[in-house]
C-alpha cells in the first residue's frame, strides 16, 4: 500500500459493534465480564483500552512493526524503554538528543545505575569504540535536534546487532511517511505522538513501536504495570492526525524546502542546517535513508539580541517550544529546549546564541517567506 492510503486506512477498521467508520472512544476505565471468571477480553484501561489499542495498531503498520505501545507522552514512551534494562547496563546514546532525553538520561535513568554514554555517533568508529560488554542499548536520534545532524541508521544498526546490543531510534522529526527505521535495521521506534503524528499541537502523548512481538509483550508488561498510558480521548486525536498524515508531510515538506533555500541565500543568515540543502555535510545520506527532507530548519543569526529581534518581528512564525503542528512554529534552542544543557557542553555541540529553529507548519511558504524577510530586515 502507499503511504497516502495506508495513512488513512491504517488500523483495525470500521468497529465491529456498530459500522462507525471511526473507532468509539471508549471513555470506560473498566469493563463487564460476560460471566464470573470470564472477560471478554477487555478487563481494566490502564491494561488494554480499544482506543488506544486501534492507535497502537495504526501506528505499528506505519512503521512496519509488529506491535506498539501507546504512553501519555513522548517522555513517558522513551522512560518505558529504559525499564527494558537493568542496573549495571550500559546505553550508548547520540551525544546531540532531545533535551528532555538528555535530562531523563543523565538525572533519572542513571540514578537507577544504568550507565549512559552520549557519543558522537555520526561517526562510525567512534560509535564502535564506545560499545561495552554491558552494552544493552543503543539509543538514536536522526535528524538530530536542533543542528540536524543525520546518523547512518543501517550501519550503526549493523554495528550493533554485531554485539546484540537494541537498537532505538526516535522517528519523531521525520515521521514513518518521511523515514522509516525498522526497514533500515532499527530494533524499535519511538515517537512523541505530540508532534508529526497528531499534528495539531493539541495532544501530548508517545508511542513506541517493535519489530519483535516477545518485546511489544515486554512493553506492555512494563506499561500496565508502570501506568503511563495515553488516554482514549487523546489516543482518538492522535489516530484522526494520522489519517493527514501523508499530505501534512508533503505540505510541510515544500515549505521546509523553499524556507531553508530562502535563508540559505540571505546574506543576515551565518549559516542554515537542513539536510535538504546540497551543502549539508551529509546531504547524500538523507537522500539514501529518508523519503523526503521534512521540515525542520535551523538557522544562525549571530548572536543572542538578533535572535531575539527575529523573533520579536515574525508574525507568522509563533515563538514556542514543540514542533511538528499545522501551525509554524519558531523556538531559540539556548534559551528554551536546551536550557537544561550546560552552556558549555550546548557550545561544545555547536548550539550557539544565535542559533533559531523553525519548525514549518503548512501555511503558504510565499507568506512564510515573506514573514521571514521582514523579520531578518529589523537586524
Ligand atoms: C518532543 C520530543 C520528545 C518528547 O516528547 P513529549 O511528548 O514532549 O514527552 C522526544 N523526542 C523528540 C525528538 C521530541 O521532539
Amino acid at each position: 500500500m502507499k503511504q497516502k492510503t495506508l495513512c488513512v486506512h491504517a488500523g483495525p477498521g470500521p468497529d465491529p459493534a456498530t459500522g462507525a467508520v471511526n473507532p468509539p472512544i471508549y471513555a470506560t476505565s473498566t469493563y463487564a465480564y460476560a460471566a464470573f471468571g470470564r472477560h471478554r477480553g477487555w478487563e481494566y484501561s490502564r491494561t488494554a483500552n480499544p482506543t488506544r489499542v486501534a492507535l497502537e495498531q495504526a501506528v505499528a503498520e506505519l512503521e512496519g512493526g509488529a506491535d506498539a505501545c501507546a504512553f501519555a507522552s513522548g517522555m513517558a514512551a522513551i522512560d518505558a524503554l529504559t525499564d527494558l534494562l537493568a542496573p549495571g547496563d550500559h546505553i550508548v546514546a547520540a551525544h546531540n538528543l532531545y533535551g528532555g532525553t538528555y535530562r531523563l538520561f543523565t538525572t533519572i535513568t542513571t540514578r537507577h545505575s544504568v550507565e549512559v554514554s552520549f557519543v558522537d555517533v555520526s561517526d562510525l568508529k567512534v560509535l564502535e569504540a564506545s560499545f561495552r560488554p554491558n552494552t544493552k542499548m543503543l539509543f538514536l536520534e536522526s535528524p538530530t535536534n536542533p543542528l540536524m545532524a543525520l546518523v547512518d541508521l543501517a550501519e550503526a544498526s549493523r554495528l550493533a546487532h554485531k554485539r546484540g546490543v537494541l537498537v532505538v531510534v526516535d522517528n519523531t522529526f521525520l515521521s514513518p511517511v518521511l523515514q522509516k527505521p525498522l526497514e533500515l535495521g532499527a530494533d524499535v521506534v519511538v515517537h512523541s505522538t505530540t508532534k508529526y503524528l497528531n499534528g495539531h499541537s493539541d495532544a501530548v502523548g508517545g508511542v513506541v513501536v517493535v519489530s519483535d512481538p516477545a518485546l511489544g509483550q515486554d512493553l506492555h508488561r512494563i506499561q500496565n504495570s508502570a501506568g503511563a498510558i495515553m488516554g482514549p480521548f487523546d489516543a482518538y486525536l492522535v489516530l484522526r492526525g494520522i489519517r493527514t498524515l501523508a499530505v501534512r508531510m508533503a505540505a510541510h515538506e515544500e515549505g521546509g524546502r523553499a524556507v531553508a533555500q530562502f535563508l540559505a541565500q540571505h546574506p543576515k543568515v551565518l549559516r542554515v542546517f537542513y539536510p535538504g540543502l546540497p551543502t549539508h555535510p551529509q546531504h547524500q545520506l538523507a537522500k539514501r535513508q529518508q523519503r523526503g527532507f521534512g521540515a525542520m530548519v535551523a538557522f544562525d543569526v549571530g548572536s543572542l539580541e538578533k535572535a531575539k529581534a527575529v523573533c520579536d518581528a515574525l508574525q507568522i512564525f509563533t515563538l514556542a517550544e514543540s514542533l511538528g503542528g499545522v501551525e509554524s512554529l519558531i523556538s531559540h534552542p539556548a534559551t528554551m529546549t536546551h536550557a537544561s544543557v550546560p552552556k558549555e557542553e550546548r557550545e561544545r555541540l555547536g548550539i550557539s546564541d544565535g542559533l533559531l529553529r523553525l519548525s514549518v507548519g503548512i501555511e503558504d511558504p510565499e507568506d512564510l517567506l515573506a514573514d521571514l524577510d521582514s523579520a531578518l530586515a529589523k537586524i
